[in-house]
């Protein structure tokens, strides 16, 4: 048999392991930030109709500028922003391929504060560049001072901020942002896929974007708008960005299905995001709920909670896996990640942690 090892791959890439969030069937899964809601029936008839709409039309390559969805995305976002400042692909992990592809490469360094999410060192080895990180504060905080400190240090070509952040929720304060920005020539990427699940008054790295032509913050159809499965992920940011990727993404990237599944979405924002206040009920529930049992949660801005003081998170990760619950050990200490789910789901979690929890009777 052939191994991995053994086919002539870059020499860069070698032992690295892909992405692999477990995907099982179980009856609560809670693992990697799905919205756990179905697509709302009356959006799910718009959606088939417009797709209905595009069929005949499937001989033909798809709107290579997908202006319509562009335009919809920028009256989705407010902030004034305009068709020209926005770009999609298929799902933000396809929006920082295409930024890195044309802002990193081989050679350059990218920058981001661990810990973060998964795929920021995935995707800048896959484009051949050096991923580096720096430290949070212990919340979990990323201060102006942390911020520029690291970027002076590392002089990255581009430095990722993730807002509120995957694997922690940590929102971060725009006075960070802003430093992080004056302290760089490089690019900044704000992402902020959970950005809708904020609490009331935190502010968007949106408001950042006029006058800072190497700022970009991305998003995500794939949480709040309970769309993971059809892959659609955005940018804002000034309209010579969307001209940079413009080198690097493939021609007609986006089909005229997704296109139309999105745009139709996106005319029934407010249904589509209807259950985000539901699911941020759920979020602090769990919050409140594990610190009862004597555990510490990080605040989350985020659909999920790091949960802190597990003594054992792989034997929770099992337990609760024995009672068809899944949930995330990602790799951090005394830690497990659990998605805010339904007010059931979440019910099912809560119980079996408690079970769990509870000393061992003789
Ligand atoms: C889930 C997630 C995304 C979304 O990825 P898609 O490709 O849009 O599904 C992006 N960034 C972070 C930090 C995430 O956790």
């Amino acid at each position: 048999m052939t191994q991995l090892d053994d086919l002539p791959i870059r020499d860069d890439l070698r032992g690295l392991s892909p992405y692999g969030a477990p995907q099982q069937p179980v009856r609560v899964a809670i693992n990697v930030n799905e919205n756990p809601y179905h697509v709302p029936e009356v959006v799910a008839h718009r959606i088939v109709e417009a797709i209905a709409r595009e069929l005949p039309g499937l001989n033909r390559y798809p709107d290579r500028e997908f202006t319509a969805l562009r335009e919809k995305l920028a009256s989705y976002l407010g902030h004034d922003l305009t068709p020209d400042q926005l770009w999609a692909a298929n799902g933000s992990n396809e929006i920082m391929q295409q930024l890195l592809q044309v802002f990193a490469g081989p050679g350059r360094r990218v920058l981001s504060f661990s810990p973060s999410y998964s795929m920021y060192p995935l995707l800048t080895r896959g484009v051949g560049s050096e991923f580096v990180t720096a430290s949070r504060d212990d919340r979990f905080a990323v201060t102006p001072e942390l911020a520029r400190e690291a970027i002076e240090r590392e002089q990255p070509d581009v430095t990722i901020l993730c807002t509120p952040n995957n694997p922690t929720g940590t929102g971060m304060s725009l006075e960070t942002i802003e430093a992080a920005y004056a302290a760089t020539t490089g690019v900044l990427i704000v992402d902020e896929a959970y950005a809708e699940f904020r609490h009331d008054g935190e502010p968007s790295a949106l408001e950042l974007l006029p006058g800072r032509e190497r700022l970009v913050v991305s998003r995500t159809m794939s949480k709040a708008f309970a769309f993971a499965g059809v892959r659609v992920g955005y940018f804002a940011a000034a309209p010579v960005v969307a001209d940079a990727v413009r080198l690097v993404r493939l021609p007609y990237h986006l089909s005229a299905l997704t296109q139309a599944a999105a745009g139709a979405a996106l005319d029934c924002a407010d249904v589509m995001l209807g259950q985000v206040e539901a699911i941020r009920v759920q979020r602090d529930r769990i919050v409140e709920e594990v610190t009862a049992l004597g555990y510490a949660p990080y605040p989350s801005e985020a659909n999920f909670v790091l949960i802190g003081g597990v003594d054992d998170p792989r034997a929770i990760f099992e337990g609760m896996l024995e009672r068809d619950i899944l949930i995330r050990d990602v790799g951090l200490p005394g830690t497990v990640r659990v998605s805010a789910g339904t007010e059931e789901e979440t019910s099912a979690f809560l119980a079996a942690l408690a079970e769990l929890s509870r000393p061992a009777t003789a």
